[in-house]
């Protein structure tokens, strides 16, 4: 099974097949805590697979085989202690990519001449990899999360230089700046464990949890990569046991991320606004995709929309049917908001998928910060 990342999208993204083999994709909730019963999963997708398949089945492609292939998948069952998301991908014998996903995904069955990935796109934006460094002055631990799981971690103990009973009044104040000097050593090293995750498990955020006198210092001696990515400071003991962090680490994660959606839909706003360096509305964002200018795409989650695609030069275009760019005729897609997001990956782009925005809702749901 491959893993989720922005890597993995972009290579389906580019995936194209021909007319008689096009591409089944299949999105599954599968959340055992929604669904007690893998029998009502199973149900659910039935349903979905029959309906696709009236609308293919006369078109003669192997789409049906592969639907009854995705099926059978699902059929034989899954550990879904881990997973409550079930993304599959299927084209005959030329593409089959399972995904067990540890968050929800919507159900949906698309046949079409590319994998439908805007799901995907949305998981992985939505839940960025994150680390927690906790210190205090003897303990370091370093967690990595990605999809809100945890994938790594590692745990330092410096001890604290013994204090001699027998010392005198004379000895206090060298005793003090032993263990002073004990702590900031002790510091630089758990900055030194925390880069060294990074470079096996590099993440988007930190967050650290470490007492006020010491979080600046601990900061300070941070490598600059990982001092750029500081999201939050939380207040939670170097001590506390995982699912305390965890939980801690996610309510944060998960403002840190809205947070960061709102301010790119501040500068989407006020850019547009200024006419310079961002378009928004699906018109506008469509012809900038067409013209290669855009740096980021900005979409509300769940927006979806018919739009067209032209033939010949292949542009996307909220209205039919005529090209305005080559004047050939356009072909009807379901959703154009997908197709946008699949050109956007090709085109390297950053897609930002925001959730319950609504400054970005009263601007169109959808914009673009452009390159130039
Ligand atoms: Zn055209």
């Amino acid at each position: 099974m491959a893993p989720l990342n922005q890597e993995a999208i972009r290579s389906l993204a580019s995936f194209k097949s021909v007319p008689e083999r096009p591409v089944v994709s299949v999105y599954l909730d599968v959340d055992g805590r929604r669904w007690p019963r893998f029998a009502d999963c199973e149900s659910r997708l039935e349903r979905l697979v029959r309906d696709a398949d009236d609308r293919v089945s006369v078109e003669r492609t192997s789409a049906s085989e592969d639907l009854r292939r995705v099926l059978n998948h699902v059929r034989g069952g899954l550990d879904r202690t881990r997973t409550r998301g079930l993304a599959v991908f299927a084209s005959a014998d030329e593409l089959w990519e399972v995904f067990e996903l540890p968050v929800r995904v919507k159900d949906q069955v698309v046949v079409n001449q590319s994998p439908h990935v805007r799901q995907l796109e949305r998981v992985v934006d939505t839940y960025p990899g994150f680390g927690v460094l906790l210190a205090d002055r003897q303990r370091a631990r370093m967690f990595v999360y990605e999809l809100n799981q945890l994938v790594d971690r590692s745990e330092l103990f410096d001890e604290l230089p013994r204090h001699p009973d027998d010392a005198g009044d004379r000895d206090r104040g060298h005793e003090r700046s032993r263990l002073e000097a004990a702590a900031h050593q002790h510091l630089k090293r758990a900055a030194h464990i925390a880069f060294e995750v990074w470079k096996q498990h590099p993440f988007d955020h930190l967050i650290l949890a470490a007492a006020p006198e010491l979080v600046n210092e601990l900061e300070a001696n941070l490598h600059s990569y990982l001092k750029d990515r500081v999201a939050a400071r939380i207040n939670v003991p170097a001590g506390a046991s995982e699912p305390e962090i965890t939980a801690s680490a996610m309510v944060v994660e998960e403002q840190v991320e809205r947070g960061r959606e709102a301010a790119v839909v501040d500068r989407l706003r006020s850019a547009a606004a200024a006419g310079r360096g961002a378009v928004v509305g699906l018109p506008a964002v469509l012809s900038a995709l067409a013209e290669r200018r855009v740096e980021s795409l900005v979409v509300s989650d769940g927006y979806e929309v018919a739009g067209w695609r032209c033939g010949g030069c292949s542009q996307l275009a909220a209205k039919g049917r005529t090209c305005t760019v080559c004047g050939q005729e356009m072909e009807l897609v379901e959703d154009v908001i997908e197709e946008a997001v699949e050109d956007a990956l090709l085109q390297s782009c950053h897609v930002e998928v925001c959730v319950d925005n609504a400054d970005l809702d009263v601007i169109g749901r959808i914009g673009a910060l452009l390159r130039f």
